[in-house]
C-alpha cells in the first residue's frame, strides 16, 4: 500500500551532517513520509540525498516561519551539526511561532577516558589561548570558518584539515592544509599526526564516528586535546538515534518490516 501525497507527513530535515543523510535514507524508503532535506550551502558539492532537497539559509527566524507555512511542514527534525547553534536556535523559535513540532537528532558526546589529557574550554577563542605562549605544532580540525580566531597566535604551526580547498589564503602565518572529507580512520589520523609531528590537537566535541579518529589517535599518541564543549540549545526535545526519530513520528517499524 502506498500513501497519497496528501496523507504523507511533511517533514523538514535540517541537515549538513552524516546523521541527516542517514535519516534521509530512512525516509526515502518510508512511503508515509514526504521529507525534504535542507543544506546551508557551505559545502561545494554536497552528496545528493535520495529525497527532495534545498540549499541555502531561510532568512532568519521569520524566513523559516514563512517556509514552514508555505511548504505545509508538519514536523521538523534538526539534524544539524551540534555546533550549528544559530540554525538550531532559529528552529526552536520558528517552530514555536508556527506551531510545528521539533525534534533534535544529536550525536552522543565524545567521552574522556582515563589517561586522556583533555583541556576542556567553552569556545574557540579560549582554545586558541590555551595553546600557550611557546610555539607548538597544532592540528586544527574545526572547519574553515573559525581559523581567524587563531590568527592572533602566530607563534604556532597549524595543520588544518578542510573539506574543500581554500579559495583565499588562510589567515594563519605558518600553516599547511590537508583537503579531505570524512569519515576518517585511526590508521590515517595516526599517520597524519605523527607525519606532521603534531604536539596538540584542537577539536570541538562534535561526537559521532566520522571525526572521532583524531581523538582516538591523540589518545594513542598521548597528545593533549583542547576540547571545546558543545553549546547548549534550550527549549527542544532531543534524541540520539534514527530509531528514536521514527518512534517520535509514530513510526516504530520500518515499512519493510510491516510489509507496507
Ligand atoms: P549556524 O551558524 O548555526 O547557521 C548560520 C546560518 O546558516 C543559519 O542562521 C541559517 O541561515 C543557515 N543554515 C545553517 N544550517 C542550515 C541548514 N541546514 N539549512 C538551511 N540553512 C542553514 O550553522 P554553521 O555552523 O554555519 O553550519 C552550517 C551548516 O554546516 C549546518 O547545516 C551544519 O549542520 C553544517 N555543519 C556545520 C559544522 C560546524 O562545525 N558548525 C560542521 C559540519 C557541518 P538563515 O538564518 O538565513 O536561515
Amino acid at each position: 500500500m502506498t500513501s497519497s501525497a496528501s496523507t504523507r507527513l511533511r517533514v523538514l530535515v535540517l541537515g549538513g551532517t552524516t546523521e541527516a543523510n542517514r535519516l534521509a535514507a530512512a525516509f526515502a524508503n518510508d512511503p508515509r513520509v514526504d521529507a525534504i532535506l535542507s543544506y546551508a550551502g557551505r559545502t561545494e558539492n554536497p552528496t545528493p540525498p535520495p529525497i527532495s532537497w534545498r540549499v541555502g539559509g531561510f532568512g532568519g527566524i521569520d524566513g523559516l516561519v514563512d517556509y514552514l507555512r508555505a511548504e505545509k511542514i508538519a514536523r521538523v527534525v534538526d539534524a544539524t551539526h551540534p555546533f550549528a547553534a544559530q540554525m538550531s536556535a532559529h528552529a526552536v523559535a520558528a517552530c514555536g511561532i508556527a506551531g510545528v513540532r521539533l525534534l533534535a537528532l544529536e550525536r552522543p558526546l565524545w567521552q574522556r577516558v582515563p589517561g586522556d589529557h583533555w583541556i576542556e574550554v567553552d569556545d574557540l577563542t579560549v582554545a586558541a589561548q590555551a595553546l600557550g605562549a611557546a610555539p607548538r605544532r597544532v592540528f586544527l580540525g574545526i572547519g574553515r570558518q573559525h581559523l581567524q580566531i587563531f590568527a592572533p597566535h602566530p607563534q604556532h604551526f597549524y595543520l588544518v584539515r578542510l573539506v574543500d580547498p581554500p579559495r583565499a589564503p588562510l589567515p594563519l602565518r605558518d600553516a599547511e592544509v590537508i583537503v579531505a572529507r570524512g569519515p576518517f580512520d585511526l590508521a590515517g589520523d595516526l599517520m597524519m599526526l605523527t607525519g606532521h609531528r603534531i604536539e596538540i590537537v584542537v577539536a570541538r566535541n562534535a561526537g559521532g564516528d566520522a571525526a572521532f579518529a583524531k581523538i582516538e589517535a591523540a589518545r594513542e599518541l598521548g597528545l593533549p586535546v583542547v576540547m571545546v564543549r558543545r553549546p547548549f540549545i534550550p527549549g527542544r526535545e532531543k534524541v540520539e538515534t534514527i530509531a528514536e526519530v521514527l518512534h517520535w513520528l509514530g513510526h516504530d517499524e520500518t515499512p519493510t518490516e510491516r510489509g507496507v
